[in-house]
């Protein structure tokens, strides 16, 4: 029997790759998504196909309303930065942070886990050519991975320890696109963009459009999807 991993999808670059990592390794994938009161329902479509397209053997989406929370350029009214180089993007912590995120996602992960019997958990985060978010950081990592076998009945009772896997952590974009493209995944079934535009096309401007498209470039490829500007 394969073992059973759960694998954080957001229908993005970064975790459409880390499922098809997982699914290389020869992982059972159940992938797990969240409707938490996000902009745009785009990224949870592609979430959707990606599950099936890198053959996840189930999806989960799980419902949180973290709109009820807010504090994020991506659960409040707040505009998302444009335009922004790619020095400004590396310098701080933007307004598109989601307060606790990925503790709060792996969190699920780990409930979802326990039950499934799984001990490994997959999830796609990135710190360099990423935004300076704390909670894509190995040392969060790290920790969460302590917790998980602390905070567990699976975890104190000896049942395996738990692992957190994030196998991106080091890769810059342009290496992620790479190792994805070697495991034909379709870029074109994922979504990055923060501000979808009305036609469909994604914006070419937000934050993750502009490390998107600088990954591509510097991979050498040309992006699947189409931009706005
Ligand atoms: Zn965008």
């Amino acid at each position: 029997m394969p073992a059973k991993g759960v694998v954080l999808l957001s229908g993005g670059l970064d975790s459409a790759t880390t499922l098809a990592i997982a699914r290389s390794q020869g992982y059972e994938c159940h992938a797990l998504s969240f409707e938490y009161g996000q902009r745009h329902a785009r990224e949870l479509e592609s979430a959707r196909r990606l599950a099936a397209a890198l053959g996840a053997k189930e999806h989960l989406v799980l419902r949180l309303d973290l709109r009820a929370i807010g504090g994020s350029a991506l659960t409040a009214d707040i505009e998302i930065p444009k335009g922004r180089g790619a020095e400004t993007i590396a310098a701080g912590i933007p307004i598109t942070y989601v307060p606790a995120r990925n503790t709060i996602f792996l969190s699920h992960a780990l409930a979802w886990a326990e039950v499934l019997g799984a001990r490994d958990l997959f999830i796609g985060v990135n710190v360099l050519d990423a935004s300076g978010y704390p909670d894509c950081r190995s040392e969060f990592i790290e920790a969460f991975e302590r917790l998980a076998n602390l905070a567990t009945k699976a975890g104190v009772e000896g049942h395996g320890r738990f692992r957190i896997h994030a196998p991106l952590i080091a890769l810059s974009k342009a290496e992620i696109i790479r190792r994805g493209v070697q495991l034909d995944v379709d870029y074109g079934l994922t979504w990055s963009c923060y501000e979808p535009q009305p036609d469909g096309r994604a914006c070419g401007l937000c934050d993750a459009c502009l490390l998107r498209r600088k990954g591509f470039a510097e991979a050498g490829l040309s992006d699947p999807l189409p931009y706005a500007a």
